[in-house]
């Protein structure tokens, strides 16, 4: 007879949050079980990620941040370059900030979960509630299915999980982002974050190491040719070449000499702010986090350190309401679990709200030829974010 395996908490996806999430329930000795399309673990795709001092406090409670500390080198300023005006800024960055590999960051994160944890080569294709049991059937594309209690929906931007919970669509933005690593026998540019910007075309710099250096650049064009030229990365760097032919010259030479293997594109796609308001991110014993729940544009470079603060948040009010210790094979009372996501959501809602708002604006800003609802976007962030940095100081508290 073919048994259905039966779980208390599974997570969905193996990246950033889900893994994060995973640690976190441990610590609290909630047992999980991982499931991940992938058939490894996806510690080759992405080039880097900014980790803002808020994502360095969430990693320091799941005790994964020291060994990543040795991984990068802090960030202490960040410069802002107006190239047609002559113009620039100097901002000094508050606390800890790192630019670190992703796949120093996935790596980490899988090391510190119990071997096993992590099933790979399973991808969701569907949650259902069984009325009678109350308990979720997920099934698996591969026609497998499990029985879970609770549900932890970490799974992107395409989640499984947010279309259970009627989550309304992702959005995009009219303009993607080429990134790519540059290695340096040893770069001159010191710990700063610098942007150069000129007319609609914006170029990042952040160094991960004195050696090598992550950088973005604003590609206007990507949503309306075809997606599979920009699979080759000759194509990604050409066509970033001819959109900064008159930058300066050590900023050429950076996409020139870039590794190939590290050229990729994204669309942008967000969650709009006003939906984060409104929709409903848990039913019962299901819920999202991650991307998968507030997926927001990149320019303030927070959606990873925000699906981190969500794993702590997360696994803390699971544990406040008498979750945690069921290692042991006690059962997870629902009613609790219900309570626990709901204040998990309550408390998340304002944080990923007044983030993706922010982002949304700076999108608005870079993406609208218009100089009316420029001057618009630009009066509403000064007046919303007078500390446009503000979001760097937010502390999601202990595990
Ligand atoms: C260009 C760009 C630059 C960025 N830069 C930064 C930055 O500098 N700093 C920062 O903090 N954030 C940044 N972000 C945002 C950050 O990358 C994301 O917020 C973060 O990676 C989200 O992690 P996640 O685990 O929620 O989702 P994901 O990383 O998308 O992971 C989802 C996981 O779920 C798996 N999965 C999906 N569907 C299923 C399924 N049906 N069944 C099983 N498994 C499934 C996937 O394979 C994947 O492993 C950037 C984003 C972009 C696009």
């Amino acid at each position: 007879m073919h048994v259905v395996m039966e779980y208390e908490v599974v997570i969905i996806g193996a990246g950033i949050c889900g893994l994060a999430t995973a640690i976190a329930l441990h610590r609290k000795g909630i047992k999980t079980v991982v499931f991940e399309r992938s058939e490894t673990l996806r510690n080759t795709t992405g080039t880097a990620i900014f980790i803002r001092q808020n994502g360095m406090r969430a990693l320091d409670q799941l005790g994964v941040a020291e060994p990543l500390r040795h991984m990068a080198i802090p960030v202490q300023r960040e410069r802002e370059v107006w190239l047609d005006k002559g113009r620039q800024k100097e901002i000094p960055i508050d606390g800890e900030n790192l630019c670190l590999r992703r796949k120093h960051l996935i790596d980490t994160l899988y090391a510190a979960l119990p071997p096993g944890t992590v099933k790979f080569g399973r991808q969701l294709e569907s949650i259902k509630l069984d009325p009678n049991t109350a308990k979720h059937v997920l099934r698996f594309i591969d026609g497998s299915s499990i029985i879970a209690k609770v549900a932890i929906g970490c799974d992107g931007v395409n989640s499984v999980v947010a279309h259970f919970l009627k989550l309304k669509p992702l959005r995009m933005f009219s303009f993607g982002e080429i990134r790519g690593l540059t290695r340096y026998p040893s770069h001159s540019f010191g710990p700063e974050m610098a942007c150069f910007m000129k007319s609609d075309n914006v170029v990042g710099r952040i160094p991960i190491n004195d050696n090598l250096v992550s950088w973005y650049c604003k590609q206007p064009c990507v949503v309306q040719t075809d997606e599979r030229i920009w699979k080759d990365p000759e194509v990604l760097r050409q066509s970033t070449l001819d959109m900064i032919g008159d930058y300066p010259q050590e900023i050429k030479e950076m996409i020139e000499k870039a590794d190939a293997n590290t050229l990729s594109i994204k669309h942008l796609r967000y969650r709009a702010p006003w939906d984060l308001l409104t929709d409903t991110f848990c039913k019962g014993t299901v819920t999202v986090a991650g991307d998968a729940m507030h997926v927001m544009a990149p320019f303030l470079g927070q959606g990873g350190s925000a699906g981190l603060e969500d794993a702590v948040v997360l696994a803390r009010n699971m544990a406040q309401m008498g979750l945690d210790h069921n290692e042991s094979g006690r059962r997870l009372a629902t009613k609790c679990v219900g309570e626990a996501f709901e204040l998990y959501v309550k408390q998340r809602r304002i944080r990923f709200f007044l983030l993706s708002l922010q982002s949304y604006l700076i999108g608005v800003l870079f993406g609208t030829p218009s100089r009316l609802r420029k001057l618009i976007t630009i009066m509403l962030l000064a007046f919303l974010f007078r500390d446009p940095y503000g979001h760097i100081h937010y502390d999601c508290g202990g595990l």
